[in-house]
C-alpha cells in the first residue's frame, strides 16, 4: 500500500467522526492480509500518523484505540519490530499464528520456492510473544489433511506457552467421507488429555464451549455471526470492502464486492445489503430448525462466494457434519469435565472462576 492511499484512508475515516458507520466508541485499526511486519516502516509511519492526527483533531477516538496485527511471527524479533511494539506497546494486540507441531505447522506454511516449513523460525519467538503478550491466544485452521494431528498440536501449543488456542474448522466445501468421525475422535482424545491433566485450569480450546449445541429460537438469537459490513476493509488500492474476504484476491468464484473506495467513500447502496443480515434470513429451514444450532458459525464471505446467485443471503452449510461432531465431542467433554469436578467437589470454584472462548473465523 502505497503511503498516500493509506494516508487517504485514515483521513476519509476520521473525517466523518460523526457518520453511522463510524459511531463507535473505540476503533481498532487492524493489519492483516500478507505479513504486515515486513512493511514494519510503514505501518509506524502509518500508526504515528493517525496518533497525530487523533490528538490534531481531538478526536473521540484518542486513547480508544487499538492496532491489531495477524503475524507468522518470524520477524517478531527484528529490531524495527521490537521497537515498534516499545513505541506502542499500550495500544497493541498481537497474535502470532503457530499451527501447532512442527509437521502439522509445516504442512501449510513453506516458504516460497522451496520445501522448507517455517516452524523452527516462528516458535523461537514464542517465548518473546508470550513473555510481551501473555494474554494473546493463537489461530489455529483446521481443514480435511490436518484432522489427525489436531490432539498433539493443541498440546503442543499448551506446552509453548500458549494458553489460549482459537481453533476452527474451514467453512469451504473440502470435507471428505468419515472426516468428521476422525475429527470426533481427535477432539475426544484432546478431551481426554486436558481433563485427566487437569489442564483446563488454565488453558482454553475454543472447541469445547458451553455455549453450543442447542437449539436457537430466531425471535430470541437472530444475530449475525460476523462483523462483515459493520467495519470497513480497505486494500493496497484504496477500494473499500465489508470484509478482507470480499476483495478479489479473498474470492474463489465471484468478483469483488466493492462498496467504496478513499476518493468516492463509501456507496451506502453496496453496502446496505450487509445491514439487514440476520441469522435466519439467510438459512435454510435444516438450520433454522436445527437441534444443535448454537455455535455453528458461517462466514459471510464463503457464503457469498458458494451461493447461486450474486447474494450474501444464502448460507453456506459445507461445515455442518463437522460442527455435529464437534458438538457430541464437546458434550463429552462437559459430561466429563463436571463428573470429575463433582467428585473431587470443586464444581463450584470451577464455576466461578471459567472463561469461555468463542471461536474466531478468519
Ligand atoms: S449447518 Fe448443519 S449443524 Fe449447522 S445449523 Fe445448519 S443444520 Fe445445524
Amino acid at each position: 500500500m502505497p503511503w498516500e492511499v493509506a494516508k487517504a484512508a485514515i483521513d476519509y475515516v476520521l473525517d466523518h467522526e460523526n457518520s453511522p458507520e463510524f459511531a463507535y466508541e473505540n476503533v481498532i485499526w487492524d493489519f492483516i492480509g500478507g505479513e504486515p511486519f515486513l512493511e514494519i516502516d510503514l505501518i509506524d509511519k502509518i500508526c504515528d500518523y493517525i496518533k497525530m492526527e487523533l490528538f490534531r483533531r481531538n478526536h473521540h477516538w484518542f486513547n480508544s484505540y487499538r492496532f491489531s496485527f495477524s503475524t507468522n511471527g518470524i520477524n517478531y524479533d527484528s529490531e524495527k519490530v521490537q521497537n515498534f511494539i516499545k513505541k506502542n506497546r499500550e495500544h497493541l494486540s498481537i497474535g502470532i499464528t503457530i499451527d501447532g507441531t512442527e509437521r502439522k505447522h509445516d504442512m501449510n506454511r513453506i516458504y516460497k520456492h522451496t520445501e522448507r516449513g517455517s516452524y523452527k523460525d516462528v516458535v523461537r519467538n514464542i517465548p518473546l510473544w508470550m513473555k510481551q503478550f501473555p494474554d494473546e491466544g493463537t489461530k489455529v485452521t483446521i481443514s480435511s489433511a490436518d484432522i489427525p494431528y489436531i490432539c498433539e498440536s493443541v498440546l503442543h501449543l499448551y506446552d509453548l506457552g500458549i494458553h489460549i488456542v482459537n481453533i476452527n474448522c474451514v467453512f469451504e466445501h473440502v470435507w471428505k467421507d468419515g472426516d468428521d468421525k476422525l475429527f470426533e475422535d481427535q477432539l475426544m482424545q484432546l478431551a481426554d488429555a486436558i481433563i485427566d491433566r487437569d489442564l483446563y485450569k488454565d488453558y482454553a480450546c475454543s472447541f469445547f464451549s458451553e455455549n453450543m449445541g442447542k437449539p436457537l429460537d430466531c425471535k430470541l438469537h437472530n444475530q449475525n455471526w460476523c462483523g462483515a459490513g459493520q467495519m470497513l476493509a480497505i486494500d493496497a488500492a484504496g477500494n473499500f470492502y465489508p470484509c478482507t474476504r470480499f476483495a478479489q484476491y479473498s474470492l474463489r468464484d465471484k468478483e469483488a464486492w466493492i462498496i467504496g473506495n478513499i476518493h468516492d467513500g463509501i456507496d451506502q447502496n453496496k453496502l446496505r445489503p450487509f445491514l439487514t443480515l440476520d441469522r435466519c434470513t439467510q438459512s435454510t429451514p435444516e438450520c433454522v430448525n436445527c437441534e444443535v444450532a448454537e455455535g455453528c458459525a458461517w462466514c459471510q464471505g464463503e457464503n457469498f462466494d458458494a451461493a447461486q446467485t450474486h447474494t450474501v443471503f444464502e448460507r453456506a452449510t459445507a461445515i455442518c457434519k463437522m460442527h455435529k461432531a464437534r458438538v457430541r465431542a464437546n458434550n463429552y467433554y462437559w459430561n466429563k469435565l463436571y463428573r470429575k469436578l463433582e467428585l473431587e467437589g470443586k464444581r463450584e470454584e470451577f464455576e466461578a472462576n471459567k472463561k469461555d472462548v468463542k471461536p474466531e473465523i478468519c
